[in-house]
Protein backbone atom coordinates (compact mmCIF):
# COMPACT_ATOMS: atom_id res chain seq x y z
CA UNK A 1 0.00 0.00 0.00
CA UNK A 2 1.10 3.54 -0.98
CA UNK A 3 0.11 6.40 0.55
CA UNK A 4 0.67 9.83 -0.42
CA UNK A 5 0.32 13.04 1.78
CA UNK A 6 -0.91 16.49 0.92
CA UNK A 7 1.36 18.58 -0.01
CA UNK A 8 3.01 20.78 2.94
CA UNK A 9 2.02 18.06 5.40
CA UNK A 10 4.47 17.32 8.27
CA UNK A 11 4.86 13.50 7.73
CA UNK A 12 6.26 13.07 11.43
CA UNK A 13 2.07 13.45 13.19
CA UNK A 14 0.76 10.89 9.56
CA UNK A 15 3.55 8.53 10.39
CA UNK A 16 2.74 8.03 14.34
CA UNK A 17 -1.10 7.61 13.59
CA UNK A 18 -0.22 4.96 10.60
CA UNK A 19 2.33 3.22 13.33
CA UNK A 20 -0.70 3.13 15.91
CA UNK A 21 -2.66 1.50 13.46
CA UNK A 22 -0.43 -1.34 13.23
CA UNK A 23 1.72 -0.06 9.94
CA UNK A 24 4.52 -0.65 9.49
CA UNK A 25 6.16 2.45 7.05
CA UNK A 26 9.15 3.10 5.23
CA UNK A 27 9.11 6.54 4.00
CA UNK A 28 9.80 7.21 0.32
CA UNK A 29 11.01 10.98 -1.63
CA UNK A 30 8.11 11.70 -3.72
CA UNK A 31 8.51 13.85 -6.32
CA UNK A 32 6.19 16.60 -4.80
CA UNK A 33 5.20 15.38 -1.51
CA UNK A 34 6.22 13.17 1.04
CA UNK A 35 5.28 8.92 0.76
CA UNK A 36 4.79 6.21 2.73
CA UNK A 37 5.53 2.46 1.77
CA UNK A 38 3.14 0.15 3.61
CA UNK A 39 5.71 -2.77 4.93
CA UNK A 40 4.80 -6.33 4.88
CA UNK A 41 3.88 -7.95 8.14
CA UNK A 42 1.50 -4.56 8.95
CA UNK A 43 -1.75 -4.96 9.99
CA UNK A 44 -4.75 -5.31 7.77
CA UNK A 45 -6.25 -2.05 7.58
CA UNK A 46 -9.05 -0.61 5.40
CA UNK A 47 -7.34 1.50 3.19
CA UNK A 48 -10.22 3.99 2.91
CA UNK A 49 -10.42 4.68 7.01
CA UNK A 50 -6.73 5.61 6.08
CA UNK A 51 -8.22 8.80 4.29
CA UNK A 52 -9.45 10.33 7.53
CA UNK A 53 -5.78 11.03 8.53
CA UNK A 54 -5.48 14.57 8.87
CA UNK A 55 -2.46 15.05 6.01
CA UNK A 56 -3.38 12.27 4.16
CA UNK A 57 -4.49 13.17 -0.04
CA UNK A 58 -3.97 9.44 -1.43
CA UNK A 59 -3.78 5.73 -0.56
CA UNK A 60 -2.80 3.42 -3.16
CA UNK A 61 -3.91 -0.03 -3.00
CA UNK A 62 -2.00 -3.14 -5.04
CA UNK A 63 -4.44 -5.51 -6.84
CA UNK A 64 -4.81 -8.35 -5.02
CA UNK A 65 -3.27 -11.25 -6.64
CA UNK A 66 -5.60 -13.70 -5.73
CA UNK A 67 -9.01 -11.97 -6.18
CA UNK A 68 -11.17 -15.40 -5.47
CA UNK A 69 -9.43 -16.71 -2.84
CA UNK A 70 -9.77 -13.75 -0.87
CA UNK A 71 -13.55 -13.52 -1.20
CA UNK A 72 -13.68 -16.93 0.31
CA UNK A 73 -14.23 -17.33 3.81
CA UNK A 74 -15.11 -21.45 4.37
CA UNK A 75 -15.33 -23.95 2.73
CA UNK A 76 -18.84 -26.02 1.74
CA UNK A 77 -18.67 -29.78 1.50
CA UNK A 78 -20.97 -32.61 0.02
CA UNK A 79 -22.91 -33.05 2.84
CA UNK A 80 -23.59 -29.00 3.12
CA UNK A 81 -21.95 -28.55 6.00
CA UNK A 82 -18.53 -25.86 6.21
CA UNK A 83 -15.05 -25.86 7.47
CA UNK A 84 -14.16 -22.63 8.70
CA UNK A 85 -14.43 -20.33 11.57
CA UNK A 86 -16.92 -21.08 13.94
CA UNK A 87 -17.44 -24.27 12.60
CA UNK A 88 -16.46 -27.97 14.33
CA UNK A 89 -13.56 -29.04 12.78
CA UNK A 90 -12.81 -30.97 10.04
CA UNK A 91 -11.79 -34.32 11.34
CA UNK A 92 -10.03 -36.63 8.33
CA UNK A 93 -8.85 -40.04 8.79
CA UNK A 94 -7.44 -43.29 7.17
CA UNK A 95 -4.74 -45.32 5.96
CA UNK A 96 -1.97 -43.52 3.47
CA UNK A 97 -2.95 -46.12 0.95
CA UNK A 98 -6.16 -48.04 0.14
CA UNK A 99 -4.57 -51.31 0.32
CA UNK A 100 -7.53 -54.33 -0.07
CA UNK A 101 -11.45 -54.09 0.68
CA UNK A 102 -11.10 -55.86 3.99
CA UNK A 103 -7.86 -53.28 4.73
CA UNK A 104 -10.51 -50.68 4.07
CA UNK A 105 -13.26 -51.66 5.87
CA UNK A 106 -11.71 -52.26 9.32
CA UNK A 107 -10.74 -48.69 9.51
CA UNK A 108 -13.91 -47.05 8.19
CA UNK A 109 -16.20 -49.05 10.45
CA UNK A 110 -13.80 -47.63 13.37
CA UNK A 111 -13.90 -43.50 11.82
CA UNK A 112 -17.76 -42.34 12.26
CA UNK A 113 -18.10 -42.95 16.02
CA UNK A 114 -14.63 -41.43 17.12
CA UNK A 115 -15.86 -37.73 15.14
CA UNK A 116 -14.37 -38.30 11.49
CA UNK A 117 -16.46 -36.92 8.88
CA UNK A 118 -14.21 -37.77 5.82
CA UNK A 119 -12.02 -40.98 5.04
CA UNK A 120 -9.00 -40.35 3.30
CA UNK A 121 -6.57 -43.25 1.29
CA UNK A 122 -4.49 -42.81 -1.74
CA UNK A 123 -5.65 -44.96 -4.37
CA UNK A 124 -3.30 -43.58 -7.32
CA UNK A 125 -0.47 -42.69 -4.86
CA UNK A 126 2.66 -40.43 -5.99
CA UNK A 127 6.07 -42.91 -4.69
CA UNK A 128 9.10 -41.49 -4.70
CA UNK A 129 10.59 -45.00 -5.74
CA UNK A 130 8.65 -46.51 -9.00
CA UNK A 131 9.78 -50.09 -7.11
CA UNK A 132 7.12 -48.62 -4.01
CA UNK A 133 3.53 -49.72 -3.63
CA UNK A 134 1.95 -47.69 -6.29
CA UNK A 135 -1.86 -47.98 -5.19
CA UNK A 136 -4.90 -50.05 -6.43
CA UNK A 137 -6.08 -46.92 -8.63
CA UNK A 138 -9.50 -46.78 -10.03
CA UNK A 139 -10.38 -50.15 -8.26
CA UNK A 140 -8.83 -49.13 -4.60
CA UNK A 141 -10.80 -46.19 -5.04
CA UNK A 142 -14.32 -48.07 -5.45
CA UNK A 143 -13.34 -50.11 -2.34
CA UNK A 144 -12.81 -46.92 -0.02
CA UNK A 145 -16.39 -45.13 -1.73
CA UNK A 146 -18.25 -48.10 -0.85
CA UNK A 147 -16.98 -48.65 2.70
CA UNK A 148 -17.13 -44.83 3.12
CA UNK A 149 -21.12 -45.41 2.20
CA UNK A 150 -21.22 -48.00 4.40
CA UNK A 151 -20.26 -45.98 7.55
CA UNK A 152 -21.50 -42.46 6.24
CA UNK A 153 -18.01 -40.68 5.67
CA UNK A 154 -17.29 -38.59 2.72
CA UNK A 155 -14.58 -39.70 0.19
CA UNK A 156 -11.18 -37.41 -0.51
CA UNK A 157 -8.44 -38.89 -2.18
CA UNK A 158 -5.14 -38.01 -4.21
CA UNK A 159 -5.41 -37.05 -8.08
CA UNK A 160 -2.24 -36.91 -9.51
CA UNK A 161 -2.95 -36.39 -13.10
CA UNK A 162 -5.65 -34.48 -15.29
CA UNK A 163 -6.80 -37.55 -16.81
CA UNK A 164 -7.61 -38.90 -13.70
CA UNK A 165 -9.98 -36.27 -12.87
CA UNK A 166 -12.75 -37.36 -13.99
CA UNK A 167 -13.07 -40.85 -13.05
CA UNK A 168 -11.89 -40.13 -9.73
CA UNK A 169 -14.47 -37.86 -9.30
CA UNK A 170 -16.98 -40.11 -9.98
CA UNK A 171 -16.73 -41.69 -6.10
CA UNK A 172 -14.98 -38.67 -4.50
CA UNK A 173 -16.33 -35.87 -2.48
CA UNK A 174 -12.92 -33.96 -2.55
CA UNK A 175 -9.84 -34.11 -4.70
CA UNK A 176 -6.99 -34.13 -2.76
CA UNK A 177 -3.77 -32.03 -5.12
CA UNK A 178 -0.82 -33.28 -3.16
CA UNK A 179 2.84 -31.77 -2.42
CA UNK A 180 4.09 -33.04 -5.21
CA UNK A 181 1.67 -31.51 -7.52
CA UNK A 182 0.59 -28.53 -5.92
CA UNK A 183 2.13 -26.26 -8.80
CA UNK A 184 1.03 -28.91 -11.44
CA UNK A 185 -1.10 -26.38 -13.40
CA UNK A 186 -3.24 -28.27 -15.92
CA UNK A 187 -3.74 -30.66 -12.87
CA UNK A 188 -5.09 -27.50 -10.59
CA UNK A 189 -7.27 -26.23 -13.99
CA UNK A 190 -8.33 -29.72 -14.78
CA UNK A 191 -9.15 -30.69 -10.45
CA UNK A 192 -11.18 -27.13 -10.67
CA UNK A 193 -13.74 -28.15 -13.85
CA UNK A 194 -15.34 -31.15 -11.96
CA UNK A 195 -16.59 -28.77 -9.61
CA UNK A 196 -16.11 -30.99 -6.13
CA UNK A 197 -14.17 -29.08 -3.11
CA UNK A 198 -10.35 -29.30 -3.21
CA UNK A 199 -8.22 -30.14 -0.37
CA UNK A 200 -5.19 -28.64 -1.11
CA UNK A 201 -1.83 -29.78 0.49
CA UNK A 202 1.31 -27.21 0.69
CA UNK A 203 4.16 -27.98 -1.72
CA UNK A 204 6.93 -29.07 0.30
CA UNK A 205 8.95 -25.69 -0.93
CA UNK A 206 6.06 -23.82 -1.80
CA UNK A 207 6.22 -20.40 0.04
CA UNK A 208 2.56 -19.15 1.53
CA UNK A 209 1.98 -16.79 -1.88
CA UNK A 210 2.33 -19.47 -4.37
CA UNK A 211 0.34 -21.53 -2.40
CA UNK A 212 -2.44 -19.35 -2.34
CA UNK A 213 -2.07 -18.89 -5.79
CA UNK A 214 -2.44 -22.66 -6.28
CA UNK A 215 -5.90 -22.21 -4.83
CA UNK A 216 -6.50 -19.38 -7.16
CA UNK A 217 -6.09 -21.72 -10.07
CA UNK A 218 -8.67 -24.24 -8.46
CA UNK A 219 -11.29 -21.68 -8.00
CA UNK A 220 -10.58 -19.91 -11.45
CA UNK A 221 -11.47 -23.07 -13.25
CA UNK A 222 -14.33 -24.02 -11.23
CA UNK A 223 -14.00 -25.29 -7.82
CA UNK A 224 -16.67 -24.21 -5.28
CA UNK A 225 -14.12 -23.99 -2.65
CA UNK A 226 -11.01 -24.87 -1.37
CA UNK A 227 -9.02 -25.76 1.71
CA UNK A 228 -5.46 -25.50 2.43
CA UNK A 229 -3.58 -28.08 3.69
CA UNK A 230 -0.56 -27.77 5.75
CA UNK A 231 1.42 -31.35 5.85
CA UNK A 232 5.32 -30.09 6.99
CA UNK A 233 7.92 -28.39 4.90
CA UNK A 234 11.42 -29.57 4.33
CA UNK A 235 14.25 -28.05 6.33
CA UNK A 236 17.81 -28.87 7.15
CA UNK A 237 16.68 -31.20 9.68
CA UNK A 238 15.55 -34.58 9.60
CA UNK A 239 14.84 -35.26 13.05
CA UNK A 240 11.37 -35.03 11.85
CA UNK A 241 10.15 -36.03 8.25
CA UNK A 242 9.14 -32.76 7.69
CA UNK A 243 8.66 -29.11 9.66
CA UNK A 244 5.16 -28.30 10.42
CA UNK A 245 4.73 -24.48 9.89
CA UNK A 246 2.32 -23.24 11.95
CA UNK A 247 3.08 -19.90 11.03
CA UNK A 248 1.59 -20.66 7.98
CA UNK A 249 -1.41 -21.89 9.20
CA UNK A 250 -1.96 -18.68 11.61
CA UNK A 251 -1.42 -16.55 8.70
CA UNK A 252 -3.64 -17.91 6.23
CA UNK A 253 -6.41 -18.60 9.39
CA UNK A 254 -6.36 -15.59 11.06
CA UNK A 255 -5.03 -13.39 7.99
CA UNK A 256 -6.22 -14.51 5.37
CA UNK A 257 -9.52 -15.78 6.69
CA UNK A 258 -9.13 -19.13 4.90
CA UNK A 259 -10.26 -22.69 5.93
CA UNK A 260 -7.32 -24.36 6.58
CA UNK A 261 -6.53 -27.96 7.98
CA UNK A 262 -2.90 -29.40 9.29
CA UNK A 263 -1.65 -32.90 8.36
CA UNK A 264 0.46 -33.79 11.10
CA UNK A 265 1.08 -37.40 10.05
CA UNK A 266 3.34 -36.36 6.50
CA UNK A 267 4.97 -33.43 8.82
CA UNK A 268 6.21 -35.27 11.86
CA UNK A 269 6.60 -39.04 10.10
CA UNK A 270 6.51 -40.84 13.77
CA UNK A 271 3.05 -41.31 15.85
CA UNK A 272 4.36 -40.33 18.81
CA UNK A 273 4.26 -36.62 17.93
CA UNK A 274 1.13 -36.43 16.47
CA UNK A 275 -0.58 -35.81 19.79
CA UNK A 276 0.78 -32.45 20.79
CA UNK A 277 1.13 -31.44 16.86
CA UNK A 278 -2.59 -32.03 16.34
CA UNK A 279 -3.42 -29.71 19.97
CA UNK A 280 -0.92 -27.00 18.28
CA UNK A 281 -2.76 -26.94 14.98
CA UNK A 282 -5.90 -25.99 16.57
CA UNK A 283 -4.38 -23.82 19.22
CA UNK A 284 -2.87 -22.13 15.57
CA UNK A 285 -6.35 -21.45 14.28
CA UNK A 286 -6.56 -24.69 11.73
CA UNK A 287 -9.92 -25.74 10.83
CA UNK A 288 -9.40 -29.62 10.79
CA UNK A 289 -6.65 -32.35 10.87
CA UNK A 290 -5.86 -35.30 8.53
CA UNK A 291 -4.22 -38.04 10.62
CA UNK A 292 -3.09 -41.61 8.88
CA UNK A 293 -4.79 -44.19 10.37
CA UNK A 294 -4.23 -48.24 9.86
CA UNK A 295 -5.64 -51.06 11.36
CA UNK A 296 -1.97 -52.66 11.23
CA UNK A 297 0.37 -50.00 10.58
CA UNK A 298 3.43 -52.38 11.11
CA UNK A 299 2.39 -54.08 7.94
CA UNK A 300 1.47 -50.62 6.08
CA UNK A 301 2.38 -50.63 2.44
CA UNK A 302 3.13 -47.04 3.00
CA UNK A 303 3.55 -44.76 5.39
CA UNK A 304 3.33 -47.66 8.34
CA UNK A 305 5.62 -45.58 10.46
CA UNK A 306 3.34 -42.21 10.92
CA UNK A 307 -0.02 -44.16 11.16
CA UNK A 308 -1.92 -44.42 14.05
CA UNK A 309 -4.30 -47.37 15.21
CA UNK A 310 -7.87 -46.48 15.21
CA UNK A 311 -7.81 -46.89 19.09
CA UNK A 312 -4.77 -44.37 19.42
CA UNK A 313 -6.76 -42.02 16.95
CA UNK A 314 -9.83 -42.11 19.24
CA UNK A 315 -7.85 -41.58 22.35
CA UNK A 316 -5.86 -38.57 20.29
CA UNK A 317 -9.55 -37.06 19.92
CA UNK A 318 -10.43 -37.77 22.78
CA UNK A 319 -7.45 -36.04 24.20
CA UNK A 320 -7.78 -32.46 22.17
CA UNK A 321 -11.52 -32.58 23.58
CA UNK A 322 -10.52 -32.35 26.93
CA UNK A 323 -7.69 -29.77 26.13
CA UNK A 324 -8.14 -26.19 27.91
CA UNK A 325 -6.33 -25.05 24.47
CA UNK A 326 -9.39 -26.62 22.17
CA UNK A 327 -12.34 -26.77 24.06
CA UNK A 328 -14.18 -23.64 22.12
CA UNK A 329 -13.73 -26.02 19.02
CA UNK A 330 -15.02 -29.27 20.37
CA UNK A 331 -13.70 -32.01 17.89
CA UNK A 332 -16.26 -34.63 18.07
CA UNK A 333 -19.39 -35.09 16.66
C1 LIG B 1 -0.84 -38.33 1.33
O1 LIG B 1 -1.66 -37.60 1.91
O2 LIG B 1 -0.93 -39.56 1.30
C2 LIG B 1 0.33 -37.72 0.67
C3 LIG B 1 1.02 -38.35 -0.26
O3 LIG B 1 0.58 -36.51 1.16
P1 LIG B 1 1.62 -35.37 0.71
O4 LIG B 1 1.23 -34.97 -0.68
O5 LIG B 1 1.39 -34.31 1.74
O6 LIG B 1 3.00 -35.96 0.79
MN1 LIG C 1 1.06 -41.05 3.43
Amino acid sequence: MIITLQSGADPGPVQRELIARGLWVKKLRGARNAVFLVEPGSAQVDSGALLSIAGVADVAVPQDAHPLVSKQRQATLHDGSSVGPGQPPLLVAGPCGVESPEQIEAIAARLRRVGVRMLRGGAFKPRTSPYSFQGHGLQGLKWMASAARRHQLGVVTEVMAPQQVEPVAEHADMLQIGSRTMQSFSLLAAAGSVQKPILLKRGMAATVSEWLLAGEYCLKHGAPSVIFCERGIRSFDSSTRNVLDLGAVALLAHVHGQPVIVDPSHAAGRRDLLSPLAHAALAAGAHGLMLETHDDPGAALSDGPQALLPADLAQLLAGLNSSPSTLATKVSA
